[in-house]
């Protein structure tokens, strides 16, 4: 018996409007500059910077080109740290920690900037953030994170009380929330298109369907193992985030894939939409595992995501669990139609914090923990620079030692769904502390 379909297609609603469209095939260079493994915004904005710079340099992805991570997320510019800012003060120390808030603002200028002056057309709105609390407690938590974040670092924050937040949002789930200003949306599919382009024109050779099977010492160098024939690099770059393979082992036993998953609703009613949505926000929670959600780019449909915590196939529990999220949120869409549903991998350090690293000559750039919409190209340019020796404009807060080794894991996140759940149950318990 076939399971209900939730959504007319489990492909990204992304895909409609900028399909994947991998650039044609190249004969491989036998001898290169710098390899880098993974076609995501990561490894493309570090091409492209690595090839501006007259390097040979060439990207291998085992998929088409964007088909990871990069054109099947929300758009979301967020370039969130997990942690807190008390847990990254009590690890590092206060400044730091500061440092580390004050690159997610660089790093958002960063790409403001990298798409307004290449002229990159993905539908990039700066129409802010609102993030929702679950009760009283959370909103003067997050008010006063707020309140931080306008007074050290300048960005336009500023807490909603719950009298006024439906001129934000149209539910009464939450309890008030914040809103910054410096977050916006672009068009995920489009944004990996654009980068695509770009790098291309400027020299970068991008290998797609080509997956990298092996990397080992060779001199000086490295000889790399393809799935079209070796390849002498001088240098390796792995970009590999949450679809980290078993060409990367030290890589993979530090990384946990997990699944995030979005719905997207049929087209709405303007005045719905304007109900709902009123000042086109894109829209997070103060929970531990919340949904993100947000308008398409055309105003005219809801999409929300969260963490599935399935491991294999395409289960229907997942897809129902957002729907019901969805609906809890606007009960007016109780009977709506979805138009897709699908999923992706994003990729968990230990700590939570993104990573610039080198382990026996390899430069790692990873660990974007869902938010590597801004991250990734950030963290990509700066290990290009890491690359080509240029000190002064490699330096960024998360050039750290690798990241911890997790015990008991080789690469298949068992313990995944019991910690999703967890977090759920903290949640859970959170959210009924706040209502008592
Ligand atoms: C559903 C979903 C929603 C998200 N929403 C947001 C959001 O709103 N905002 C935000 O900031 N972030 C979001 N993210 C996270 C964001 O998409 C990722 O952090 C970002 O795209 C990572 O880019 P990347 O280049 O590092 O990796 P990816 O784009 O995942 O690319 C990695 C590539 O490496 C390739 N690869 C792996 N192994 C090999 C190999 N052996 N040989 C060759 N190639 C290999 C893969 O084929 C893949 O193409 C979301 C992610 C998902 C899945």
């Amino acid at each position: 018996m076939h399971a209900p379909r939730v959504a007319e297609k489990a492909t990204p609603y992304w895909w409609e409007a900028a399909p994947l469209m991998p650039p044609p095939q190249q004969p491989i260079a036998k001898k290169l500059d710098v390899l880098i493994v993974g076609a995501g915004y990561a490894g493309l904005s570090a091409g492209l910077v690595l090839a501006r710079e007259g390097r040979s340099v060439a990207a291998y992805d085992a998929m088409d080109p964007g088909e990871g991570a990069s054109t099947r997320n929300g758009g979301i510019t967020s370039g969130s740290i997990r942690p807190d800012y008390a847990t990254l003060t009590r690890r590092f120390g206060e400044e730091r920690a500061l440092a580390i808030e004050a690159e997610g603002k660089a790093a958002r200028e960063f790409l403001y900037d990298f798409i307004r002056t290449e002229g990159l057309a993905c539908d990039f709105q700066p129409v802010g953030q609102f993030k929702g609390a679950f009760g009283y407690e959370q909103y003067e938590a997050i008010a006063r994170t707020a309140e931080r974040l306008a007074k050290k670092l300048g960005i336009e924050a500023y807490a909603v009380p719950y009298a006024e937040q439906r001129q934000y949002i149209g539910t009464d789930v939450y309890r008030g929330g914040t809103v910054r200003m410096d977050i916006g949306g672009l068009h995920p599919a489009k944004f990996h298109a654009e980068l695509l382009r770009v790098a291309l024109a400027s020299g970068l050779t991008v290998h797609a369907r080509t997956p990298v099977i092996s990397i080992d010492r060779d001199g000086s160098g490295f000889r790399v193992v393809t799935a079209a024939g070796p390849v002498q690099a001088r240098q390796v770059l792995v970009c590999t985030n949450g679809y980290t393979d078993g060409a990367v082992p030290f890589l993979r036993r530090r990384l946990v894939p997990v699944r995030s998953r979005i719905i997207a609703t049929e087209e709405l009613a303007p005045e719905v939409m304007a109900r709902l949505m009123p000042k086109r926000m894109m829209i997070t929670e103060s929970r531990e595992v919340g949904f993100y959600y947000r308008p398409s780019p055309d105003g005219k449909r809801i999409l929300l995501g969260g963490r599935d915590s399935s491991r294999v196939g395409d289960p229907v529990a997942p897809k129902l669990l957002l729907r019901k999220g969805l609906v809890n949120l606007f009960p007016e869409l109780e009977a709506v139609r979805l138009s897709h549903t699908w999923f992706g991998h994003v990729a968990m350090n230990r700590d939570m914090i993104p990573r610039i690293f080198e382990k026996e000559g390899i430069v790692y750039a990873s660990g974007f923990c869902g938010s590597g919409v801004v991250w990734a190209p950030w963290v990509g340019m700066h290990a290009a620079h890491k690359l080509m020796g240029h000190e002064e404009r490699a330096r960024t807060a998360f050039d750290f030692r690798p990241p911890a080794f997790i015990p008991f894991y080789r690469g298949n996140p068992w313990f995944m769904p019991a910690f999703i759940q967890g977090y759920r149950m903290r949640d859970r318990i959170a959210m009924w502390r706040a209502s008592r």
